[in-house]
């Protein structure tokens, strides 16, 4: 895919160059980042422009909380917090996030109904779940959380002011719906017939999506100045997101499923309200996650995992890598092979953690040679990781760059010949650890385990004693009982890498 020119001249507030052929994405008037960003409008990599280059507004569309999260989620919220943490410690961009909370829908509506339980407790109850799921996979939270049970007034004043301007209409029903043959550029983002929506006797065209919907007999409502009834889906995450960001927002995120109604329809009104031709500059969608088989997770085609039951079998940090080595665009298949290669990378740098860190405090008469091509090789990686990163954050280059560097470093580490070389290898096992943690993983033991964890080092140590003995003395029984403890250690979930120098070991899933 060819990368689009970053323009370094000034251009008019939003610009209408049209520099790409067929596409009506517009280059935003600004400071280019550096980074360029695959963008659905253009269908194509765009540069990322900011109006401050060190400051962005962002806004992710949030759950509809009426039941548990599940791994689609999980995978979801997971990459898009990956991209924020590569935008804000990467490029230096300071994000000011936003999630909307669909909290008044109807399955909401249903879900209370089944359950004999006010709609709003359905809501509270599963958005609470939503924050604890989404802390146990690191993810961070959002600085405004926006819900729409919050923020009537708003959606009100939107839908009005499109009443007005004559872009929406009140059905016979009380519905209100945006009249789409007002507005020529409606199916920018993906090109369509149909709104996405069933058809209805009240729509004036196919194409018209709900803004209100009139109030029904034993649903919850609001009055408002055209009459009873409750918000459409697209309408409340324009009128928050306006609300709190005024008329341009940099970055729109979600699943890739909602690029279609869900964002064109935003797109839409949000233009039509605003009286601009661009309201997001940045459309970033994820791919969906789908268990091998099926065509994707969903809690109607009853195949779903729950986080708790994800984080069971698997640790946040090795999902979060399964993520890291998967493109955030293109769909991800949740498998066994998938999990272990994420648990093999993760488990590599593990141990070189642990192996770098012994081999600086070995116990030798060795003095500290200077090795310059590893210092070389160490500051290729960098430059690499971060062309990789600005090219729509390619996470999975990136991790495989810093394996190459490990595996070179592991090389010395283990060779019984050669300088001491403790410098490089300290940079080099701070400069991984610092890309990992920038990631999102945590890397590091529970506090609980830190006793437990000393034990364990004893054990390891003496099991190493007793290996190399065996090995000078080609004890087979000894080696036997050395290869016993090692697949009893594994069977407690401790894996142990043995080399002469020393052996070492993380603990697996
Ligand atoms: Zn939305």
């Amino acid at each position: 895919m060819k990368l689009l020119p970053v323009f370094t001249r000034k251009l008019s507030h939003v610009c209408n160059l049209k520099p790409y052929k067929d596409t009506k994405w517009l280059m935003p008037n600004g400071n280019p980042t550096g980074v360029y960003i695959y963008n659905c409008v253009a269908d194509q990599r765009v540069p990322v422009i900011l109006s401050d280059q060190h400051v962005a507004t962002w806004y992710s569309c949030g759950p509809t909380v009426y039941d548990s999260a599940h791994i689609g989620h999980a995978s979801c919220y997971v990459k898009l917090d990956i991209v924020q943490r590569i935008l804000k410690s990467f490029f230096n961009i300071k994000l000011i996030t936003a999630m909307g909370i669909t909290d008044i829908d109807d399955k909401i509506i249903k879900k209370g109904k089944e359950t004999n339980t006010d709609f709003r407790t359905v809501a509270k109850q599963y958005e609470h779940e939503f924050w604890a799921d989404m802390s146990s996979l690191n993810v961070e939270k959002p600085l405004i959380i926006t819900r729409v049970s919050e923020h009537i007034t708003c959606i009100e004043s939107f839908i009005k002011k499109l009443i007005d301007s004559n872009m929406a209409y009140i059905a016979s029903d009380g519905s209100v719906y945006f009249d789409t043959s007002k507005y020529p550029s409606y199916g920018k983002l993906q090109r369509a017939q149909e709104s996405g929506e069933p058809n209805s006797d009240h729509k004036r065209n196919n194409m018209d999506f709900a803004l209100w919907k009139g109030h029904k007999p034993g649903e919850p409502s609001w009055d408002v100045s055209w009459g009873e009834g409750r918000p459409g889906w697209h309408i409340e995450c324009s009128a928050m997101v306006s609300k709190v960001f005024g008329s341009q927002l940099d970055f729109h995120a979600g699943g890739i499923d909602l690029q279609f109604p869900h964002h064109e329809n935003e797109e839409t009104q949000s233009c039509a309200f605003h009286n601009m031709r661009q309201w997001a500059n940045y459309w970033i969608h994820v791919g969906h996650l789908h268990v091998k088989g099926d065509e994707k997770m969903s809690k109607s085609l009853k195949n779903t995992i729950s986080i708790p039951t994800l984080l069971e079998s698997y640790s946040a940090d090795t999902f979060r890598m399964a993520c890291l080595i998967s493109n955030y665009r293109y769909p991800m298949e949740y498998n066994l092979e998938l999990m272990k290669t994420a648990e093999d990378v993760l488990n590599k740098f593990k141990f070189f953690f642990k192996d770098a860190y012994r081999y600086v405090n070995i116990n030798s008469a060795d003095h500290a040679d200077y090795d310059y091509k590893l210092l070389d090789k160490l500051q290729k990686v960098e430059e690499a990781n971060i062309e990789a990163l600005k090219t729509d954050f390619d996470t999975a280059t990136c991790v495989s760059n810093l394996q190459t560097l490990v595996s070179s470093v592991n090389k010395i580490l283990k060779s019984d010949t050669g300088g001491y070389y403790p410098v490089p290898v300290l940079l080099t096992a701070e400069y991984v650890t610092r890309v990992l943690t920038t990631f999102g993983l945590i890397l590091e033991e529970p506090a609980e385990s830190v006793v437990s964890n000393s034990l364990i080092d004893t054990l390891v140590e003496f099991r190493h004693t007793v290996r190399l003995n065996a090995l000078t003395k080609k004890d087979k029984d000894l080696l036997t009982a050395c290869d016993i403890v090692r697949d009893k250690l594994k069977s407690h979930k401790i894996q142990v890498n043995d080399s002469n120098k020393g052996s070492s070991w993380v603990s697996i899933k």
